[in-house]
């Protein structure tokens, strides 16, 4: 029997600096924001002190659907860290905006987890932080969202 991926399992922390600090504050509001260059319009992630594009330093936060699909993920099965529980779901997430974020599926058993498969932006508290995690969207609910578009 496969154990079902829930928030609230423990993950190293990450450490907020400087650049990232905005990103932080604005999960904690659950807003999910990238950067967006102010020269050639590049959205990235993570966050950079210069476009990765054009390497120009002008750059703004925006704030994202928070809509995804799984563009490649792997389950981990052997705890990187001691503590951490397993197994767990890692998975590049492409954006609805283009963007590609590295991140955990939860919300559902790791066999459930495919390629293509739709997700939207969950943020689970751990510590003083909120973690952009994704969740799985129900069939029901993407086909609400594209009736609505
Ligand atoms: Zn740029």
């Amino acid at each position: 029997m496969s154990a079902v991926l829930v928030p609230g399992d423990y993950r190293p922390q990450p450490r907020p600096s400087w650049l990232s600090a905005p990103f932080w504050e604005a999960a904690a509001r659950g807003e999910l924001i990238v950067q967006r260059c102010g020269a050639c319009q590049h959205l990235f992630f993570r966050p950079e002190a210069a476009c990765p594009r054009c390497l120009a330093q002008e750059w703004s936060w925006e704030r994202m659907s928070g809509r995804a699909t799984v563009y490649s993920f792997t389950v981990v099965h052997r705890p990187p860290v001691p503590g951490m529980t397993v197994p767990y779901a890692v998975a590049d997430v492409l954006l609805d905006e283009g963007v590609h974020m590295m991140t955990n599926i939860v919300g559902c058993d790791k066999d459930e987890v495919a390629i293509d498969m739709p997700v939207k932006v969950e943020f689970v508290k751990q510590a003083d932080l909120f973690l952009p995690f994704f969740i799985p969207v129900h069939s029901s609910e993407g086909q609400a969202r594209h009736a609505a578009e």
